[in-house]
């Protein structure tokens, strides 16, 4: 047995902020992809090794049991060891994977990881990835992640990566766990879906993220509602608390622009999908607060250089953007936006390809 596993990164459309308040998000995969070449091992123990990391991780399933392993393994042999919870049987397995995601851009790295081992088990095992696999690898990848790594994740990452459909993007409802597929062909529309990895993080001491969640959670409370979902743009203005109103506000209006960015898609209205891109990227730095100069910077120069739309993706506070722009502006975009940060001062951006791909699985 030798076989190859490939699992991509991903960028959310839009719908940020919105998954933990039982809302809608609608994410794609990206070109970017990590891949595994996998072989049959004798003995139980199976061997990971990345590229991307000197040290190799080398146990079985129960090896890789919570709280057992640290650093970047426990992403990969935790799916090992949730897999094992799940009732499969893992095969011992030689596991040499690397990536061109890159690591902790808000580009999942993480749930494409994840995916690969996944993956690369099934194969090893002959079992077919139907709908109903992939969604018992989602769960598995979700484990590990949660469990293992200790990282709570709503499951956006690990759905996207492994449901997703090249030329669609996947709409979640967090509220009904419902997932959608939803036709996105920029390039048929002669346009690029560009993601510019700004290559910063400002961790925020306090905790940003954790900040936000009690924010959306207080704010349902006071509205007398289970999450944000069920809420309306009237109750939420009549909020006391300006800055719960704003948080708010920037929930129940994402996930209107979700919808009327389905249905923008729908019609092949791309210039107002562009409009919608834009108004999330304003609402999350204005209302929500979790931009920053660097993703401003991205947007505002995209915009000047001819985007529809541009927004920050992901929590925020640093990570990737995203810019929907004609093909024949795109190089000239990606340079403005280099020249921006040289002029500002800023570390080089990175530049990918957000042309919605297909989802996890071997490769021939
Ligand atoms: P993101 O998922 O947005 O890239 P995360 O912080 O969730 O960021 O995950 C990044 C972490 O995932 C890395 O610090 C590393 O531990 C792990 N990781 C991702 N890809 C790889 C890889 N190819 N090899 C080793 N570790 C990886
Ligand atoms: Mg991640």
């Amino acid at each position: 047995m030798d076989l190859t596993a490939r699992a991509p990164g991903r960028v959310n459309l839009i719908g940020e902020h919105t998954d933990y308040n039982a809302g809608l998000c609608l994410p794609v995969a990206i070109p970017a992809a990590t891949v595994a070449r996998v072989t049959r091992r004798d003995g139980r123990a199976s061997r990971i090794t990345s590229a991307q990391q000197p040290e190799p991780w080398e146990g079985t399933p129960a090896d890789a049991a919570p709280g057992a392993v640290r650093g970047w393994a426990a992403y990969a042999a935790g799916v090992l060891w949730a897999l094992e919870q799940a009732g499969w049987e893992v095969p011992a397995l030689d596991i040499a994977l690397g990536t061109d995601v890159p690591l902790g851009a808000g580009l999942s790295s993480s749930a494409s990881l994840e995916a690969v081992v996944a993956v690369a088990v099934a194969g090893a095992l002959d079992l077919p990835l139907d709908a109903e696999r992939r969604r018992e690898l989602v769960a598995a990848c979700r484990r590990a992640e949660t469990e293992v790594v200790g990282a709570p994740t709503g499951g956006l990452d690990q759905t996207a990566v492994l449901l997703a459909e090249e030329g669609r993007a996947l709409l979640l409802d967090f509220e009904t766990g419902s997932v959608e597929p939803v036709d996105v062909d920029p390039r048929a529309a002669g346009l690029e879906l560009l993601v510019v990895d700004t290559r910063v993080s400002h961790e925020l001491t306090d905790g940003g993220y954790g900040t936000r969640r009690e924010q959306c959670e207080e704010a349902a409370r006071l509205l007398h509602h289970p999450s944000l979902r069920p809420a309306t743009l009237e109750e939420v203005e009549r909020l006391d608390d300006d800055v719960l109103r704003r948080r708010a506000r920037h929930v129940v209006t994402e996930n209107e622009r979700v919808l009327a960015t389905v249905e923008a898609l729908a019609a092949d209205d791309w210039p107002r999908v562009g409009t919608l891109l834009t108004a999330s990227h304003v609402s999350l730095r204005d209302d929500f607060e979790v931009s920053c100069a660097e993703l401003d910077l991205v947007v505002t120069t995209a915009l000047e250089a001819g985007a529809l739309g541009a927004r920050m993706t992901g929590g925020g506070f640093g990570g990737s953007a995203i810019a929907l722009v004609p093909a024949e502006r795109a190089e000239a975009c990606r340079r403005a936006v280099d020249a921006a940060f040289v002029a500002a001062g800023h570390r080089a951006p990175g530049h990918l390809d957000g042309t919605p791909s297909a989802g996890a699985g071997l490769t021939p």
